[in-house]
């Protein structure tokens, strides 16, 4: 039986991995995608994990994935297709019918984010095409960007290009934001923020970097970055039975990453948390593997 084992290998999963090494825990890793580190991989620059300015995201990921290796980690290339709760225990089991007994999960499957599904998007992907502003809006300095949705993130993001980007467009398709009215209000006083509402973005246009985006009113917009932030969708689907979920698919869990399922402890963007970044994730892999420490530690 394994002390813990951690699901997904993104800054979280490969921060409580080293963690648990340190520890001198028996931990496997399991990941889904060969050698993935999550979602970070897909951010063109990271410049807010202190130390480290200006590193791509691919080598950050890779970075952290070389540490947890150079400790001795183990880390499998395995899809996990269900969790099940013993009295002591859960089973892991995988795709390829592998079932792991472990004391403990700490689980940093990570989110993806939801994307408009639209022409041009797939191939401009870190072309011109991200979902973070904050990682990426520096490389739009004087330019024009647009930004998609109409939630806090959406509004978020405008204000914070606003300051960057020569013009920035808030394309919405409905007419109220969710997002809130205060960030709206101010938005809606800048002179380089065009606000779109009733519209939808039908593709974006471009080669080897973004040109535009074409409305689903026929009109063509010229920018050169696209900015989705159309949601998140949390990767819970496997915890689904075990009643450890919010109503939008985060594992609830506070600052101690428990759950309320005793020995599943959570880390990273899957759990219900204010913030989500890579400094955070690293920091909840951390704490997660001080948590399933302590409840091992009580169990024996
Ligand atoms: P969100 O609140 O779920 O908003 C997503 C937005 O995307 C919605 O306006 C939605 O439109 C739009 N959308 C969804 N699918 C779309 C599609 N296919 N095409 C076009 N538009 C689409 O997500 P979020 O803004 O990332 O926020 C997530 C949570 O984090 C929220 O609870 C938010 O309050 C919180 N948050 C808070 C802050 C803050 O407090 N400063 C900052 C960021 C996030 P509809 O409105 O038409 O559904």
């Amino acid at each position: 039986m394994l002390d813990v084992v951690i699901i997904g290998s993104g800054p979280a999963g490969l921060s409580a991995a080293i963690y648990a090494k340190r520890a001198n825990l028996d931990a496997v890793v399991l990941e889904k995608e060969y050698l993935g580190t999550g979602q970070i991989a897909y951010s063109s620059r990271v410049d807010n994990y202190p130390g480290l300015p200006g590193k791509d995201g691919y080598s950050l990921g890779e970075a952290f994935l070389e540490h947890a290796e150079g400790l001795g980690v183990t880390i499998e290339e395995a899809e996990v297709t269900a969790i099940t709760k013993k009295e002591q225990s859960f089973v892991i089991s995988c795709e390829d019918g592998k079932n792991i007994e472990t004391k403990t999960v700490v689980y940093a499957a990570g989110c993806q984010n939801r994307r408009l599904g639209v022409p041009g998007e797939e191939k401009l992907l870190a072309k011109g095409v991200s979902f973070c502003a904050v990682c990426d809006g520096a490389f739009y300095k004087g330019k024009k960007a647009a930004v998609i949705g109409g939630g806090d993130t959406a509004l978020d993001d405008a204000l914070y290009l606003s300051d960057i980007c020569e013009q920035v467009y808030l394309i919405h398709r409905r007419a109220e934001f969710r997002g809130a009215e205060k960030t709206k209000k101010k938005l809606e006083e800048l002179s380089n923020v065009t606000i779109l509402t009733n519209t939808r973005v039908q593709e974006i246009i471009g080669e080897d970097k973004v040109d535009g985006i074409i409305l689903d009113n026929g009109g063509t917009i010229a920018v050169d970055g696209v900015f989705e932030a159309v949601g998140m969708i949390p990767n819970t689907e496997l915890l689904k039975s075990l009643d450890v979920l919010d109503e939008k698919g985060y594992v609830i869990a506070g600052e101690d990453c428990s759950s309320s399922l005793a020995g599943l402890f959570v880390a990273g963007d899957v759990r219900t948390k204010s913030l989500r970044q890579v400094v955070t994730a690293v920091a909840d892999g951390a704490v997660a593997i001080q948590s399933a420490t302590g409840y091992i530690k009580g169990m024996e």
